[in-house]
């Protein structure tokens, strides 16, 4: 077709046809599609764990994590499958404000534990600020820079979906998978700001509180609970200058630690001062860990306590599929709003409410 410019009104240049060019594309080049991952089954993922596999074993941790009902589905089988290969390690939860010194110490700790004893080494993480932070600085790797690079190490942070209890029942799965993958010692890092550590004390053997000597009333800032759930609490930074404060702090902690009743396990609770920082007092540290371990293993708590766990950790789970499937319920979710409004406005009591929106979530599964 002539082209419109080459029209007689036009006094320009004459528009000729193009030439067709070839494609600068390569013609012969098969674009690759990046492999999509298959899914593997139940079966092929409890092989690859139990022989140490650690990119199944982090990709099995990944379906634990995820909120896919077929995920989900998928991580329950792998777990139950995992089950007759766990339990055997030592399960030590370490908690600690903020800047206490945690992941300092969780390096040098981790180090310490591979060194004198081999083996292998899992951190694991509860943090129940990553929901709205969207992402864990616990169990971060860069924040442990010599474990994070160690061949017997592996690192994940702490799941971020979910209510503290969803988090934690995930943590409490991800350890049976490490398990099976032959970690035998297994930390899991908390933020000691208060319910985290029940839900760490209700997984580990071992609870570990990491304190700091401060202005001398350290003491008033830690709940009485926690102080009662520790099993060792240590005093960081017990170097330079701080050495003599330190060890006062770990004399108030003592004194404290005498007004409690004493613990089920029948282990009287110890108090070390140590620096992560400088390495000193790391060994003691261990060494009241693995006195501990003996003397429960000795007196039958070690398997009392696990029992008990696993018992509390049925009813969590019973408990927030009850939760999960009442709020996911599209009825009550469309209705929930409404009935809040009417408890707000005082149209209805809150008694009622829930009634109301019960019995319809009841009548619903009938
Ligand atoms: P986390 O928030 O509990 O994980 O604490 P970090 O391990 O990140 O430590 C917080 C700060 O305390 C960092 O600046 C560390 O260098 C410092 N720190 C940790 N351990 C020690 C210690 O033993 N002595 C001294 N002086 N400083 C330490």
């Amino acid at each position: 077709m002539e082209h419109p410019e080459n029209n007689e009104a036009y006094k320009g240049l004459t528009v000729n046809q193009g030439v067709e060019q070839p494609s600068i594309v390569n013609p012969y080049l098969k674009l690759r599609k990046k492999p999509k991952r298959r899914q593997y089954t139940a079966a092929e993922y409890v092989e690859g764990i139990v022989k140490g596999d650690v990119t199944m074993l982090s990709q099995a941790v990944t379906l634990v994590e995820s909120v896919k009902p077929e995920h989900q589905a998928l991580a329950q089988e792998v777990i139950e499958k995992c089950l007759p290969y766990s339990g055997n390690s030592i399960r030590i939860g370490i908690s600690g404000v903020p800047g206490a010194g945690k992941s300092t110490s969780i390096d040098v700790f981790g180090l310490h534990v591979l060194e004198e004893t081999g083996g292998k080494l899992a951190v694991l993480a509860i943090d129940p600020s990553s929901e709205r932070s969207k992402g864990s600085i616990l169990g971060d790797k860069t924040r442990m820079e010599k474990l994070s690079v160690h061949p017997k190490s592996f690192i994940r942070p702490s799941p971020s979906a979910g209510s503290l209890g969803g988090v934690a029942r995930k943590t409490r799965e991800t350890i049976i998978l490490c398990e099976a993958a032959g970690f035998d010692k297994i930390f899991v890092e908390t933020v000691g700001v208060g319910q985290s550590e029940t839900a760490v004390h209700s997984m580990v053997d071992f609870f570990l509180l990491i304190q700091l000597a401060g202005t001398g009333d350290e003491l008033q800032g830690i709940k009485r609970g926690i102080m009662e759930m520790a099993d060792g609490i240590v005093i960081n930074k017990a170097d330079g200058n701080n050495i003599e404060k330190a060890k006062l702090a770990a004399t108030h902690f003592r004194n404290a630690l005498h007004l409690f009743p004493a613990p089920e396990s029948g282990w009287t609770p110890q108090v070390l001062t140590y620096s992560g920082f400088y390495n000193i007092g790391i060994k003691e540290i261990w060494d009241m860990i693995y006195a501990y371990i003996d003397f429960v293993r000795k007196n039958g708590y070690f398997e009392r306590r696990r029992n008990e766990q696993a018992k509390y950790w049925m009813y969590e789970t019973i408990n927030e599929h009850l939760r999960d499937s009442f709020y996911q319920n599209p009825q009550i979710a469309s209705l929930l709003p409404l009935q809040e409004r009417e408890v707000l406005e005082g149209k209805s009591t809150s008694f009622s409410a829930a009634r109301k929106l019960l019995e319809l979530y009841f009548a619903g599964l009938k």
